[in-house]
């Protein structure tokens, strides 16, 4: 692929590359240097990709597994080699560091390969009659057409986690990808495009999500919707998917508390922490966003903790060394400094704190960032905020913690350090979120087990590994007599 074509992105209808009548440039968030024009669909696209859609769901859900499978195999077969150049179009238009943007890419590789071996596994089950000898079973069956809207944090993963199982178990998709990452999943895209995916199955619309996004929920060809993306944006289209009667699955944002027990490993939890919350500059669902810590070792921890952050080299995120690279766009940029900034004013900065020195004065560089002492009710304790920011607070029980963990609206992820296996029980059955780690950060996840949050953070059925089968298929009973 030659790099224009990796940083242009087009929308895909009926097989065909569509550049729009408009386009909106794709900038880098490392230098605010123009990558590539991004195509500007309209409400009349998404009508145009769902009627070729409806017409071509039929054919691909009758079409051989083995075959739908065949076609998610040699996609992967295709992409993980590429994984060197389609990491460097995420780090070019969202700035995850390369490394990081790497492993993201080979993971979305596995993803396809896994759904493709889903079909080889048991789908729908079998039941013994009560009253005679019909053979009663289930099947599960596509949904039809769905509509998945990603956004630009994940932008490899993400769309290889929805669109994997959604083209595995028969359904025609409309993708949505996010604004400020097009390229990134368009490189799935024609990977699938390339082995062989028969045209309109997958269209592509691009643009402003409150148009494409809004017209695939109100449309009436489209049977279901995965979102995945800030929970204002999700609650609204939660609303408005039931109303149009609409199968829904919306995975949110997160508030991430981890515990450091007394027992805690320290060099262990300091990594996590470090890890956690600042691995892509903290723009994870899952980043660590709170750290409670027993009181008897929260000095230490904050001094341990604030070495480790201020240690992390800044940096391009092309370039391999680079820990901690840009945020993703301006306006992310300008949300998150705003927001640290006033929780300087509320609490006390352990660690960075604003922008960081010496970076480029277009690009979107903050500082890891610690913040002691806010009060509980303040913004950044209660609310996601999506930067490499992160609050910390002493503790003096494991109540106190796991009460404070559980004080939010959101139950995305969690984790505790401690060396105490019934400490660590208890937190696991207390703790009211969807992913719980017992010594290791709040963010990760493999792909063969299911991901999603509890609460706020989370509607519908959970994503990927068996999970997804929930999502995109629906059942149908029968009653089979000769
Ligand atoms: P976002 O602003 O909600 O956007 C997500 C997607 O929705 C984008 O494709 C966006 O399009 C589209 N969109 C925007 N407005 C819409 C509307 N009115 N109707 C339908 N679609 C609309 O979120 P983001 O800033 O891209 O992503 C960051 C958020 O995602 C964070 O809150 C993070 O926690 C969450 N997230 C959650 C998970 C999880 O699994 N729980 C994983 C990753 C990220 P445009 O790009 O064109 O605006």
């Amino acid at each position: 692929m030659e790099a224009s074509e990796r940083t242009d992105a087009s929308q895909l209808i009926d097989g065909r590359w569509d550049e729009g009548s408009e386009s909106t440039p794709n900038l880098s968030p490392s230098d605010g240097r123009e990558i590539g024009r991004i195509a500007r669909g309209t409400a009349d696209d998404v009508d145009r990709a769902v009627e070729v859609a409806q017409d071509r769901a039929r054919g691909w859900r009758r079409l051989a597994a083995g075959e739908r499978a065949r076609i998610l195999t040699d996609a992967s077969a295709l992409l993980a080699p590429r994984a060197d150049e389609w990491a460097a179009v995420m780090a070019s238009e969202m700035g995850k560091p390369i490394v990081e943007a790497r492993a993201e890419c080979l993971r979305a590789a596995a993803i396809l390969r896994f759904f493709a071996e889903e079909l080889h596994r048991p789908i729908g089950d079998h039941f013994l009659s009560d009253v005679g000898e019909s053979w009663l079973f289930t099947r599960r069956e596509a949904v039809g057409v769905v509509g998945l809207i990603t956004p630009w944090n994940f932008p490899a993963a993400i769309p290889a986690w929805k669109l994997a199982p959604a083209l595995a178990f028969g359904n025609a998709v409309i993708l949505k990808l996010a604004s400020d990452a097009p390229a990134t999943g368009l490189f799935l895209v024609r990977a699938l495009v390339e082995v062989g995916l028969p045209d309109g199955v997958l269209g592509v619309v691009l643009g402003p999500g409150g148009e494409i996004g809004g017209r695939l929920v109100s449309h009436e060809g489209v049977d279901a919707i995965s979102f995945t993306g800030s929970d204002a944006v999700g609650h609204r289209l939660i609303e408005r998917c039931a109303h149009h009667r609409k199968r829904v699955q919306a995975e949110m944002g997160g508030h991430n508390p981890a515990i450091v027990c007394a027992d805690a490993n320290l060099d262990l939890a300091i990594a996590a922490l470090t890890a956690g919350g600042f691995a892509a500059a903290g723009q994870k669902c899952t980043s660590t966003r709170r750290v409670f810590v027993d009181a008897g070792r929260y000095e230490e921890v904050c001094e341990r903790l604030a070495r480790s952050a201020g240690a992390l080299r800044v940096g391009d995120a092309s370039d391999p060394r680079t820990q901690l690279g840009p945020l993703a766009g301006r306006g992310q940029f300008e949300e998150v400094l705003g927001a640290v900034e006033q929780a300087a004013g509320e609490g006390v900065v352990l660690a960075g704190g604003g922008r960081a020195e010496g970076t480029p004065a277009k690009g979107s560089f903050l500082d890891a960032t610690i913040l002691a002492e806010l009060p509980r009710d303040s913004t950044f304790a209660t609310k996601e905020v999506f930067g490499p920011a992160l609050s910390i607070w002493p503790v003096e029980s494991d109540e106190e913690a796991i009460a404070f963990a559980n004080d939010s609206s959101y139950g995305l992820a969690a984790s505790i350090f401690t060396g105490d296996l019934d400490r660590a029980k208890r937190f696991v059955e207390e703790v009211e979120v969807g992913l719980v780690h017992v010594n290791s950060q709040t963010a990760g996840a493999e792909v063969h087990l299911p991901f999603g949050g509890s609460k706020g953070s989370s509607y519908g059925p959970h994503e990927q590994g068996r999970a997804a089968i929930e999502f995109y298929t629906q059942d149908k009973t029968v009653y089979l007599d000769g």
